[in-house]
């Protein structure tokens, strides 16, 4: 028998589609920030199906979260709350306007952000809480937002894993929280290389993020070119970002755009043969959607029990030696040595979160993988495991 091909723990699907269009892009002339990037604009705007929601594309999500807080005019002496459970991503752009960050326990049912720690969290201080969707399920917006509400609080949510994602049957990104960011990583449930969105209701905090997307120029590239007023002309209001997102990522974002709704159902589809075939295995299986309800399956993170006599570490290693890849999803932000020593961080501040962290594995989910390589995961699982 030879051996199989090592299966990666994530791959990106691109079509003769996607293909297609890149190189209609090269061929155009216009291969930066241009009439693709604005049409993935509108039909990501569709696809929210609200009108009233404005979409500016980004070369990632960290630079939308970044515009975002910029945006409702976080800085020095404010403070965000959010999960210790996520990408440094999530908190870092906070550092970069000079706030500070308050990281807060998981809910171990959901592995969300604990909502009682967010309350418990709030200082005079506080400008804004940060929830992340982690591994597509939704956090419970209609608490955060209550807490905000009553709080006199900003709320930027990182949906970096949570498209398509719904809560009580409204798609993340237009819940009514501030603003909504999305990324197009390579591993995300689409992709456009490097790229995000930032999605927001309010045209105050739009106009300010398309402003300084460019450089702080009162106009982007595109209107430019466009419009009747002269093409050189331009004004710098603020010293700005470059954060555009180029037409050759956004001619990838086309069309996995459009495949998204069926590239949820595969993910689902797969997530669902994991479940049963994990059943009877001394692990944790991850949280389900509430009913009626949408998880992007972003992820799929399992947690050893106490029973499995197999530490995590070690279980990782024998999917290796499996030819399968995994990963961890996280290291907690508590246990990096910048965070840790900037908030003074110990594991007994993060219980759910540190006993998390030390049972998890996230097992390769991704639409790239055909139904042989769903069971040759789910055999050397139970390989290790039953
Ligand atoms: C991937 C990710 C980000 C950052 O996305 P980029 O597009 O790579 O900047 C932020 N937060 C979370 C939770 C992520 O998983």
């Amino acid at each position: 028998m030879t051996a199989q091909p090592f299966l990666s723990f994530a791959l990106p699907e691109l079509g003769d589609d996607e293909i297609a269009e890149v190189v209609d892009t090269l061929k155009s002339g216009w291969i930066t920030t241009g009439p693709k990037a604005k049409r993935f604009e509108q039909a990501f705007a569709e696809f929210l199906g609200d009108p009233q929601i404005e979409c500016i594309a980004v070369n990632s999500a960290t630079a939308g979260l970044h515009l975002a807080l910029e945006a409702i005019g976080l800085g020095p002496g404010d403070e965000v709350i959010t999960t210790t459970h996520t990408f440094t991503a999530t908190a870092e752009v906070v550092r970069y306007l000079g706030a500070d960050v308050k990281l807060v326990d998981v809910d171990p049912a959901t592995l969300n952000i604990a909502i009682d720690a967010i309350e418990a969290a709030i200082t005079p201080r506080t400008k804004a809480i940060l929830p992340v969707h982690y591994a597509g399920l939704a956090v419970d917006m209609l608490a955060v937002l209550d807490i905000a509400r009553r709080h006199g609080l900003r709320v930027i949510e990182d949906a970096a894993h949570a498209l398509p994602t719904t809560l009580e049957k409204e798609l993340i990104g237009t819940l009514g929280s501030d603003a909504t960011v999305f990324s197009f990583y390579a591993n995300k449930t689409m992709t456009t290389g490097e790229g995000g969105m930032l999605v927001t209701r309010n045209p105050e905090l739009a106009k300010r993020a398309r402003v300084m997307r460019l450089h702080g120029m009162s106009r982007d590239a595109f209107d430019r070119f466009t419009a009747k007023v002269p093409s050189w002309y331009y004004e710098i209001v603020a010293p700005g970002f470059k954060y555009n997102l180029t037409d050759i990522a956004a001619a990838l974002g086309l069309h996995q755009l459009k495949r998204l709704p069926a590239f949820q159902t595969r993910r689902e589809q797969i997530a669902m043969r994991y479940h049963e075939a994990f059943a009877d295995l001394p692990i944790l299986l991850p949280p389900d959607a509430p009913e009626g309800d949408v998880h992007s399956w972003h992820l799929y993170v399992i947690r050893l029990a106490d029973e499995a006599g197999i530490t995590r570490d070690a279980f990782i290693e024998g999917m290796f030696a499996a030819g399968i890849g995994c990963s961890v999803h996280y290291v907690p932000l508590h246990l990096h040595p910048y965070w840790r020593d900037r908030y003074g961080l110990t594991p007994e501040q993060f219980p759910q979160s540190q006993k998390f962290f030390e049972r998890t594995v996230s097992l390769p989910l991704y639409t790239a993988m055909n139904d042989a390589d769903v069971e040759r995961v789910i055999a050397a699982v139970r390989g290790l495991l039953a």
